[in-house]
């Protein structure tokens, strides 16, 4: 059993708006985030959302009683440091969980300290949960390198390794940032029309790719190779992630080492972090299509088969400039599923450590774009499309090849199904501006 109490779909809150049907943030989720009053300079702490509400962990643990073992845990969570909460190991993550399950439950002890510890979201602002120690971005969906792979080698468009392990490269910690605010177009260097001598300018390809982030809650010893069956405790939780890209840059530069300028300018992070004990009622049973390869034993384990692909549900909507002044709401692009991933997370954190690299806590994993099979699911502009050949048509009698300035741009995700709470992700939004 995976579940437990706290993950009772019948469970209600004392909040009100928790309980509302459709509410993202249930009792049942939970999730962190590093936060404080909009506009003002107090201190960043975490707090926990629940309804419409957030629980501010510095107040709550002045002002209600709690046992020792959860003042000790409340500690760096009051003092804004989810890093520091992180390393107090999944022990504690349950059982922080479990407290905080029982504080917000309708009818609790601490319910009448804890109405004076909540801030409603909306007059929130957020920072990064925790330092982004590095950040690497996988290729962990097949259809998006199968849809990408033929744009570019159409007799190939699944290199030969794509199967046997998680394609990753090295990105870019320092340019991590939580919700997407503004993003500049970034400059670089390209082939107009993908021939001829290269020049220098602002991108005319820019995109965004639908990701899942993987923050990492443990580290492991340089040296010393996580084992898939120990995996899963590596991993504290998941946000959105949009790993915006310059598809022109990409093209010219990234042979043969690998992306590089055309992904650094700027990745975003949803600022809520659902932690891997709430997507509990959400794990499936991983198993390869037939006929292909079975992973290396070293990337292969019971629990990993039994639990390990995240039933988590995706979209991506766009609002031009143009739709904004006519009032006309975003459109969605594209829906897809987790499910389709080719490699789990688990198996994401053992062939990182394979060689013995060593992960630290804070560390970053972009799941790389997650597509469906079908039409419309793509999950970036580049496939959705064709490569810039066949423009999507917009409301306002527009359409769109790849972004402009102007476009915003929303990622959203949320976990529903029989016997379980639906759970939401939060969103990640960006808007495009001018280059510099
Ligand atoms: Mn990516």
């Amino acid at each position: 059993m995976l579940t437990d109490a706290t993950h009772d779909p019948n469970l209600r809150s004392w909040v009100d708006s928790a309980n509302a049907p459709g509410c993202p943030t249930p009792i049942q989720n939970l999730p962190y985030a590093r936060f404080r009053r909009a506009g003002s300079d107090e201190a960043w702490r975490i707090g926990v959302a629940i309804g419409e509400q957030i629980l501010d962990l510095a107040l709550a643990a002045r002002q209600a009683p709690w046992g020792a073992d959860v003042d000790r845990m409340l500690a760096p969570l009051a003092q804004g440091d989810l890093a520091g909460f992180m390393a107090l190991g999944r022990a504690a993550w349950k059982a922080m969980r479990a407290a905080l399950s029982e504080a917000l439950a309708e009818g609790s002890v601490q319910g009448p300290f804890l109405e004076l510890c909540l801030l409603p979201q909306a007059e929130a602002e957020f920072t990064l949960p925790a330092a982004v120690g590095d950040y690497t971005d996988f290729y962990a969906g097949i259809h998006h390198a199968r849809a990408a792979g033929s744009l570019f080698r159409p007799d190939q468009p699944l290199l030969p390794n794509y199967q046997w392990l998680p394609i990753g490269y090295h990105g870019r910690a320092s340019t991590v940032v939580v919700e997407g605010g503004t993003i500049v177009r970034p400059s670089g260097q390209m082939r107009r029309d993908g021939a001829g001598p290269p020049h220098f300018g602002p991108t005319r390809r820019l995109d965004y790719e639908l990701e899942l982030g993987l923050w990492i809650g443990a580290s492991n010893l340089l040296g010393q190779p996580v084992t898939i069956d120990a995996a899963e405790e590596r991993l504290f939780g998941i946000t959105l992630l949009n790993d915006w890209s310059a598809r022109d840059i990409q093209a010219w530069e990234y042979q043969p080492l690998g992306p590089f300028l055309a992904k650094s300018f700027a990745t975003s992070v949803s600022p809520w972090v659902v932690t891997f004990e709430a997507l509990a009622p959400y794990r499936r049973p991983f198993a390869r299509p037939a006929g292909d390869p079975a992973p290396l034993p070293y990337l292969d384990g019971a629990f990993n088969r039994a639990h390990g692909a995240l039933d988590i549900r995706l979209e991506a909507w766009l609002q031009t400039a143009r739709m904004r002044a006519a009032r006309i709401g975003p459109v969605r692009l594209s829906q897809s599923n987790a499910l389709d991933a080719y490699w789990t997370a688990a198996q994401l954190v053992t062939h990182h450590t394979s060689n013995g690299c060593r992960l630290a806590i804070g560390d970053l994993f972009g799941t790389g774009t997650l597509s469906g099979p079908e039409a419309g699911q793509g999950g970036c502009l580049l496939e959705l499309t064709r490569g810039g050949r066949v423009p999507i048509a917009l409301p306002a009698g527009e359409q769109r090849a790849f972004l402009e300035d102007g476009d915003t741009v929303m990622l959203r995700a949320w976990c529903e199904g029989p016997g379980a709470a639906r759970i939401g992700l939060g969103a990640v939004g960006g808007t495009i501006v001018a280059a510099g």
